[in-house]
């Protein structure tokens, strides 16, 4: 069998506030293997934002290694380790943080130029993407004359604008109605689906977390898988 998309393995990760030490990550293991949408589920402040920015490359861990594809990253340089999360992994957060100064085409083209692709061939991956998330219509509205739906499936579609083979989600629906964030949830579900990716979200929708394929959640800076 292939490698997993990603894996953590004894993964340590403490913050010091004044003279005493959270231990958030203690020995945190977890694999997600291409295809695969786990939830990531637990109170507030249990540590899932720090789980997926550890995994994401965005915070270097204590202790422990982060593998991407089978690639070991801890002693990688920090360009080493941006250059290979811009690859890799797609990023999706509770609020869309779209740029609104930019139509939501733009929005999913400038990542791909930012990479390096032509404007030609980004254009048509955002056109793609953004017709698949039913969003075509609007593909030259910018983000404020969207809904908060339409809103994040344009940062959906950024997200895995330059074909990333993981995506990391933290609280992708929680700013959204009921309704919508089925509807956002559905959209993101049939793109890990189609494109393989393994998914890592965080949500607190336990509706949507029973749809995915694994829930796991955090205990004592450990994952803990549910039934
Ligand atoms: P969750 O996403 O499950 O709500 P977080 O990962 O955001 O949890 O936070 C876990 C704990 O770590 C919280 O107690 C939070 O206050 C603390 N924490 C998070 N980031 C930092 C930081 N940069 N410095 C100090 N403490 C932090």
């Amino acid at each position: 069998m292939s490698a997993p998309a990603l894996k953590l393995s004894q993964v340590e990760r403490h913050y010091r506030q004044g003279d005493t030490r959270l231990d958030i990550l203690c020995g945190a293991d977890v694999a997600l293997w291409p295809g695969e949408a786990v939830a990531l589920v637990g109170p507030s402040g249990a540590g899932k934002s720090t789980l997926l920015h550890v995994a994401g490359l965005l915070e270097k861990p204590d202790s422990g290694e982060i593998f991407i594809e089978g690639t070991k990253t801890a002693y990688m340089s920090d360009d080493a380790r941006t250059a290979l999360r811009r690859m890799t992994i797609g990023f999706v957060y509770q609020f869309h943080h779209l740029l609104p100064e930019f139509s939501a085409e733009e929005n999913v083209i400038l990542p791909q130029l930012i990479r390096g692709l032509g404007r030609g061939e980004a254009q048509r991956r955002a056109g793609e993407l953004l017709d698949y998330l039913g969003l075509l219509p609007r593909r030259t509205h910018r983000p404020a004359e969207l809904s908060g739906g339409e809103q994040q499936r344009v940062a959906i579609a950024r997200a895995v604008a330059n074909a990333p083979r993981i995506l990391l989600a933290d609280e992708p629906t929680g700013n959204l109605d009921p309704h919508t964030a089925e509807h956002v949830f559905d959209a993101m579900m049939a793109l890990v689906r189609a494109t393989r990716l393994g998914a890592l979200v965080a949500t607190h929708n336990m509706d949507l977390a029973a749809r995915m394929d694994r829930r796991v959640t955090l205990r004592d800076g450990k994952v803990v898988e549910l039934s």
